[in-house]
Parts: C-alpha cells; structure tokens; sequence
C-alpha cells in the first residue's frame, strides 16, 4: 500500500448509498472541499438534509452501470454486497479509485485511522492486516497528543513562513526550524507548546553562522503575533496579547486546556498568590514571572500598579498572562483590568476559570442546585456587607428565599455580620451553612453546622482565608457526599520528578495533590512548591534524593515531608542525608505499593506497613 494525501478540493467523488456509514463519508469529504454526489433510492435524514441545503447532489435513484463516469474516487457504503461488488468492479475497469466500506477485498484504496490535531494529521494503517491494532493505536494516539498540538501546528506555519522569507540558504533555515523545535517540543511525553513572541523573534534573528557576507533582513514583527494592529495604535513593537486566564480555585488538574496552553506560550506571567498552585511546573525558565498576590508580610500590589504593569508589558510586545485564581470575573478585578487593556490599546481575551463557589462546593460534597431544593444560586462577596452602609448586598432579600444556594466570597471575617442581618431579616438560624477554606487542594478544609452556629464552628476549627461560606439547603448533603476527603491520599501534596509515568493517573485518582517537576527545578516549578507545604516526594535514584536536597532551604520545604524511596540508592542516600522520614519500597514497586504505603498517615507506622509487605 503507498500512503498518499490527496487534495480532493473541487473534485467530484460519487457516494453509493446514503445510510450514516455514507453521511459520515459525505461529511469528511465536505470538509475536504470535495463536491460529493450521492446514489440511493433512499437517503437517511442527515443526507437528505444535505441535499435539500445544496451542499451535495442526491440522486435518488439505484446504482446504474455508468454512474461511476467522470468522478475521481468512489465509494460504496450500500448493505448489498452485489451492488457494492458491481461498484467496485465497474470503477477498477474505468480506472476510478473505489473503496468499498468494511470490505477490504473490494478496494483499490483503503482509508487509514487517524488523528487531526488542526493542520496535523496522524495516519495510522496496518495493511488491512490487523484493524483491531489500528483501532487502538488510534486510542492511544488521541490520549498522547493533547489538543496544544493544534496551536503548534499552526505556530510552525507561521514560524516557516517567516523563515522562507528571510531568504536564507537551507543550512541556516534548518537551524531555526531545530530552534523551534527543540524548544516547543517534549519528545518524551509527547508535549507540545506555542513558542511565546520573544523567543520566536530571537530564532529569526540574524546569527553570525547565517550566509558570510550577507546581511539577513530583520522578520517583521507584526507576523509574529495573532491581531493586526487597530487603527490609531501606537507606533514601535506591536503590542503582545494580554490573557486574562482564570487559574480556577487552586487544583493544578482544574486547569482548562487554553489556560494551560496560553500559560506556556506566554512571555510573561502576572500572576496572584491564590493562583500559583496551578501553575504549570514546566514552564520555560525563560518565562518572566512576576507576583502581584498577597504574600506574608507583604501588602499586595495595588490595582492600578498591576494594570499598568499588564500594559507595559504588553506594549514590549510581550505575550503576557494574568493568571488569576477561579474565574477573572467572579470578585477578580478582571473587568478593571480589561478596561485599562481596552483603553492602552492593548489586544486582550479572557479564559474564564472554575470558580471557588463552583470548586470548593463540589469539593466538598455540597451541590449548589439540586432538585425540589434549591432552585437558585447567588454569589456575593460578603465584604460589600462590612464597608459602608453595606447597602450594595440585599441580604434582606436574600434571607426571604428558602430554595437558594447562597455563596460568599471573602467571607470569613464578615460572617458574623453576615449572619445576624440574614437572621434578622427572617432566614432561620437552622439554615444549613458551611465553610470551606481551600477548596479543591490537599489543604481544603470544611466545616458544617447552621447559620447560627457557623462563626463559632469555624473559628474552633481554626478556619482561616481563603474560604467561601455556603448557606442553603443543599449543605446537609455534605456529609452523606463527602466523596473528596474520603479518597485514601486526600491531603496529601506529592512531589515526583517528571516523567510521573503511570504513578501519575494513579495517585490523582487516590486523591493526591500531583507536583510532577522537572530536574532540575524551574523557577517555576519553585513558586509551585513554595505556594503550599509538600507532603511528600516519590523519589527513584540517588540522583533524585540530590536534587532535592539541593532545595531543602527553599519556602514551602516541610521537615515532615516524608520520602517515599522506590528502590535501595534512594532510601540509602535519603538516609544518610539524615532525612526524617524515608519511607523504603522496592525499586519495581506499583502505584498500589505507592499508595498503600503514603496513606498512612503516620510515617513511622507507613515505614513499618511498607517494611512487612
Ligand atoms: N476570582 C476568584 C475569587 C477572587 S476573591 C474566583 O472566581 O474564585 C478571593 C476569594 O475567593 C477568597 O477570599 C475566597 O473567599 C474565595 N476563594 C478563592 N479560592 C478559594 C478556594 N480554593 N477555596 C475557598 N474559597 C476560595
């Protein structure tokens, strides 16, 4: 078999039949460009839907010998073997391409699986020898290349593009195009990233290894970045795009797919305190990070500071993100930010995020709607309620509605006012009502009691910010659905050096908070660790217990860290380092081992458990 590609666009291809095995053809062939005609005396919904808009011709009629005359490739997709072998018979003879559907022996051509990510395009065959392979390695290949490889294929365009019309020899050409990938690419993982502006224009940059004596002219800036410039703009660099991401309420895993892939295409990241848990570990140390979140001992950045920090460095030309906690607009200041963008000229989108009233709640068995129970669901940020006259909130109103969910955001010092005006403007104080602080990480905390007893409850618990309160009836169903803390690692923040391999999934699902870093550590990698106390490390060499070691004096490093050693170089090296907790498994040991082993919560009990198994 000899793979081809071809380009359909124009060409007419005739479909035998008209069922769904052939709409899905008709429609494939559609977004090819090609113009297809169909053959049936009936024709499912979907075909006649087609035909009836002018998109393809129906002719509704049976397959007659002729038909096949003056297409370019045909298919059969008929459930009669006798019209599908006529088919196949009559266009072999006139020199026409047929495939006839799941019928290898009556093909000229067979059509591979594949994966399509945008421009890229994965074609997997097997000969007709084995299908069932090809169906799984199909499987395999959509979970390995993640939706990023779209935005990659489309950043190589460009990038070759550029190149082609800097006229250089090819020697010099090939050496950007081993730039760009070597930078873009995570061979091993099969990771891909958009390369941010400043990178891009630094491999396009003349270089003294291009032609001798020949000046290579300097890429226009403006084709590196993805909006043509609005009328009145500034001249100088074209300013980079500022995204407003939402960094969702604090679980790396609640990240969404665009967060992740601006996140690691940016130039420069502004970014809170509350988001830095989610941020990605292996982000490019060449990355700028700048924080602007409260930090212990240090006030936060004011609003206008961080607006004009955004502007500036987007009229640098550099692809920035503000990475925000939950979603920019949800109490998150996004709007301002966007009107100061807006109003420098500065190009901007925004991603929303998961928000904590969102999060936290699923987190913590809470269902914010729930049938015949609450109907309704407000956000407010109880702060409104502690300045002023706390006019801008009608908890009156919101006290008179039974079958609502109520959430507060920046809650914690204003519940007790909160809760005497809901209970003076008629709202029981049996109300279910709860605290969540943390929410979605190892770190969550909860605590349920009722409106009345709500400050009191969390102030015994020791809750502190950042936490949203909940009031409503749906809250009693904390308890019974308290899937989140019940998982065997909930808790627990677990640091692996990459590739995680299958430990990954499997410590997710046990409910771990997942660090998978690279060795050495990036700086971001360290704002990660630093954003919240590590439980523990799954180290697998001596190598990996040094690097670590070469991190101890860093934020965020906990002496109770326990070391869990897969194999004796680890566990031997750890120990002699005179870590505390080294918790010893078998160099070959499973996630199951991994697992069992780091849910115990005492580490000297954990040592032993491990020791006898
Ligand atoms: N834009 C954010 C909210 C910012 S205001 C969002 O959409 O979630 C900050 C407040 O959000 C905190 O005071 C707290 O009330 C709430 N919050 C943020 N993350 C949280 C989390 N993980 N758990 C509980 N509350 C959280």
């Amino acid at each position: 078999m000899f793979p081809v590609m071809l380009s359909l666009r124009g060409h007419s291809v005739l479909v035998v039949g008209a069922g769904e095995v052939a709409l899905r053809k008709i429609e494939a062939l559609l977004a090819e460009g090609a113009v297809p005609t169909a053959v049936a005396p009936e024709a499912a919904p979907g075909v006649d839907d087609l035909a009836r808009r002018g998109a393809i011709e129906l002719r509704r009629r049976r397959y007659r010998a002729g038909d096949v005359a003056g297409f370019t490739l045909v298919f059969a997709a008929t459930d009669d073997r006798a019209v599908n072998a006529a088919v196949f018979a009559e266009a072999r003879d006139a020199g026409v391409w047929v495939n006839v559907a799941d019928d290898p022996e009556l093909c000229t051509f067979h059509l591979p699986a594949r994966v399509q990510r945008g421009g890229l395009q994965l074609a997997i065959a097997s000969n007709g020898g084995a299908p069932f392979v090809v169906r799984r390695l199909r499987q395999m290949l959509e979970l390995g290349f993640g939706p990023e490889w779209s935005e990659w294929m489309e950043a190589a365009t460009r990038f070759r593009q550029e190149v082609r019309a800097l006229g250089l020899p090819r020697a010099a050409s090939e050496r950007r195009y081993d730039a760009f990938f070597a930078a873009s690419v995570d061979a091993a993982r099969l990771r891909a990233r958009v390369p941010g502006a400043a990178e891009l224009a630094e491999w396009l940059a003349p270089r003294r290894d291009d032609a001798p004596g020949r000046p290579a002219p300097r890429p226009s800036a403006g084709a590196l970045l993805p909006f043509a410039p609005r009328a009145g703009q500034v001249p100088g660099p074209r300013p980079g795009l500022v995204s407003l991401v939402g960094a969702g309420p604090g679980d790396p895993g609640l990240l969404t797919v665009r967060a992740r892939q601006r996140v690691l295409s940016a130039d420069a990241i502004v970014y809170d305190r509350l988001a830095a848990t989610a941020l990605p570990c292996d982000l490019s140390a060449a990355v700028e990070l700048h924080c602007v979140g409260k930090e212990a001992g240090r006030h936060p950045v004011p609003q206008e500071e961080i607006n004009a920090l955004l502007v500036r460095l987007a009229l640098a030309g550099k692809r920035t993100v503000r990475f925000k906690g939950g979603d920019p607009f949800v109490f998150g200041r996004g709007g301002e930010e966007a009107e100061a963008l807006r109003s420098a000229g500065v190009p901007y989108e925004v991603v929303p995020g998961v928000t904590a009233a969102l999060g936290a709640t699923a987190c913590a068995g809470i269902p914010v709607t729930h049938r015949g129970e609450s109907v309704r669901l407000t956000l407010v940020t109880a702060h409104e309620s502690a300045k002023g006259d706390g006019r801008q909130v009608r908890w009156d109103l919101l006290a008179q509605d039974p079958h609502a969910t109520l959430v507060g955001y920046m809650g914690v010092s204003s519940l007790p006012d909160v809760a005497e005006r809901l209970v003076a403007a008629g709202m029981a104080a049996s109300t279910p009502a709860a605290l969540v602080a943390q929410g979605t990480t190892a770190r969550q905390r909860a605590v349920v009691s009722t409106l009345g007893g709500l400050h009191a409850a969390g102030v015994a618990a020791g809750i502190r910010p950042p936490a949203i309160f909940v009031i409503g009836p749906t809250v009693r169903h904390a308890a019974a659905l308290d899937w989140f803390a019940s998982r065997p690692l909930a808790g627990e923040r677990l640091g692996v050096f990459a590739p995680a391999t299958e430990l990954g999934p499997a410590l997710d699902l046990a409910g771990a908070d997942l660090l998978e870093m690279p060795r050495p550590l990036t700086p971001a990698a360290r704002v990660v660790i630093g954003a919240a106390p590590v439980t523990g490390w799954i180290l697998r060499s001596a190598e990996d217990v040094e690097a670590l070691e070469e991190e101890r004096s860093l934020p965020g490093w906990d002496d109770e860290m326990r070391a869990c050693c897969l194999g004796t170089a680890a566990a031997g090296r750890a120990q002699a380092l005179g870590w505390r907790h080294v918790v010893e498994l078998g160099g070959g040991a499973g996630p199951a081992a991994v697992i069992a082993a780091l849910a115990d919560r005492d580490p000297r009990a954990a040592c032993d458990a491990a020791r006898s198994s």
